[in-house]
């Protein structure tokens, strides 16, 4: 099996403060190598305010599935490479359900940004409902194609987060086992498309990930990291995590 460097990423969402900033800097810089690839993506305001460090990249948690123009609002990916970001979240659950986002414009956004040099993290993901009527792998597939079945060469240059909608900010997060199952089933639907992508890809975890339960996750075969929300925010707990990792 090939070796797959974990990746820890923080999503502080619409959170967080230029002290944060410093400390969470201050915090990741002194942490001692070896470590996993470390990912910050705070409110896109914040982005070119972290000094560049070795220790941790930086991320967007969104990005414009157009080039330029006339998108009141929108960032596209080559500002975003241009400011040094490195990564962008692409269809958070929280995008798509409170922001509308569907498959179609994800895989769109998924193509721009691999297009423009970026690694989008594709976040994929089932409610509560669609679980208990163990729908789960069908809901997955069917994110997952949306992306990947006409365009199978992002693969090779994609991250691919699972976030149970039911686990993220609740508290309740997913077993190890639960997420596991979940994991090998999407590196196996994804060999389809590109066995060596897909045994290369790294499926990261996320859902009320905390530096309690952060080790049990990292000891799965196919877990390949984290993606964390609230924990982000706290940079003791957040920096625990990855040196667990
Ligand atoms: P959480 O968020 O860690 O607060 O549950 C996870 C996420 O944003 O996916």
């Amino acid at each position: 099996m090939r070796q797959r460097k974990p990746l820890v990423v923080a999503n502080w969402k619409m959170n967080g403060n230029s002290d944060l900033v410093q400390q969470m800097s201050d915090a990741l810089s002194m942490l001692k190598q070896p470590l996993p690839e470390i990912l910050i993506c705070p409110p896109v305001i914040f982005l070119t305010h972290f000094p560049k460090h070795q220790n941790y990249k930086l991320g967007a948690q969104n990005v414009s599935e157009q080039q330029s123009g006339a998108f009141t609002g929108e960032i596209s990916a080559d500002m975003l490479t241009a400011a040094g970001v490195t990564h962008a979240i692409i269809g958070h659950s929280e995008r798509r359900s409170l922001y509308g986002e569907l498959d179609g414009l994800i895989s769109q956004k998924v193509k721009t940004a691999v297009d423009a040099g970026l690694t989008p993290i594709l976040c994929i993901g089932e409610t509560l409902q669609q679980r208990e009527e163990e729908k789960t792998l069908e809901v997955l597939a069917r994110q997952l194609d949306a992306v990947y079945a006409a365009q199978p060469y992002l693969l090779a240059h994609s991250v691919v987060s699972y976030e149970p909608i039911w686990a993220i900010g609740t508290g309740r997060t997913a077993t190890p086992e639960q997420a596991q199952l979940v994991h090998q089933f999407i590196r196996q639907h994804l060999a389809q498309y590109d066995v060596d992508a897909a045994d290369a890809l790294r499926i990261i975890y996320g859902g009320s990930v905390t530096a309690t339960n952060c080790q049990a996750l990292f000891a799965e075969a196919d877990i390949d990291g984290a993606l964390i929300g609230g924990a982000s925010l706290k940079v003791a707990d957040f920096s625990a995590i990855c040196e667990m990792a």
